[in-house]
């Protein structure tokens, strides 16, 4: 049976009650969670899972979420935590300010992705502290403009919405996928848009299954901090959050 996935629905959903459905060394089941497993350069979640234990509360440390099989989210305990008892309601809580950089940071590279327009991406990773997105191009803009450009749309304080559309209308837009290395994610006939700024001119629009901010402003002072030649087609650009952004 498939997770059903909160952040799907709301990326601030912090903590959810869930049952746990399964529990061992591969990781805890649970019916629902918030928490993102690890997929398309974005690292799973980190955070809690609490239950009613005796007078007190049991828990569980969840080192990350990685994905299962047939659509499910597996929790994998920290060194040592002990699992939660298979039946158990338990609350699943996410390690917060760590994925709130990972949406800060991910919304970025979707900003910085609309400054390069028309080279695709064949790679990128997100990270708390820094991320990075790999371009098939042969001349890049200078760190500088783009540093500048990154924080002009920041501040531009976009909204970022999303909307399903059906994967036909998807394939009859190949345009829309700029990753070159990762499928945008598929299920039941239908894909996911993310798109930042106003419908009639976005400032991006991308299918993408991952967890962004409500706002461009909330992502805070960006800077590139390297551009790095990986290849004659290839460069790939170093961004990070700029200190006191938070
Ligand atoms: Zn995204």
């Amino acid at each position: 049976m498939a997770t059903e996935l909160l952040y799907r629905e709301d990326a601030y959903a912090r903590e959810a009650a869930a049952r746990v459905l399964a529990a061992g060394p591969e990781g805890v089941l649970l019916d629902r969670t918030p928490f993102y497993a690890q997929a398309g350069g974005q690292p799973g979640d980190a955070g809690w899972l609490r239950w009613p234990k005796g007078d007190g509360v049991g828990e569980m440390a969840v080192a990350r979420a990685v994905k299962g099989p047939d659509d499910t989210v597996l929790h994998l305990a920290a060194e040592g935590a002990a699992l939660p008892p298979v039946g158990a309601e338990v609350t699943a809580a996410l390690d917060w300010g760590l994925r709130h950089r990972h949406m800060r940071m991910h919304t970025a590279l979707h900003l910085l992705c609309s400054l390069i327009p028309g080279a695709g991406v064949t790679g990128g990773q997100i990270g708390a502290d820094r991320s990075r997105l790999d371009f098939d191009l042969a001349a890049p803009p200078a760190r500088d403009w783009l540093t500048g450009q990154l924080n002009a749309l920041v501040a531009a304080d976009h909204a970022v919405g999303e909307r399903w559309i059906a994967e036909e209308e998807l394939d009859a837009n190949p345009g829309l996928v700029r990753t070159l290395s990762v499928q945008p994610p598929r299920g039941a006939g239908r894909v996911r848009l993310v798109r930042i700024g106003p419908e009639e001119a976005p400032v991006d629009l991308q299918p993408c299954g991952g967890t962004h901010v409500r706002r461009t402003a909330e992502i805070g002072r960006l800077e590139v901090t390297k551009l790095e030649n990986k290849g004659k087609q290839n460069r790939r650009v170093y961004l990070v959050l700029a200190e006191g952004a938070a």
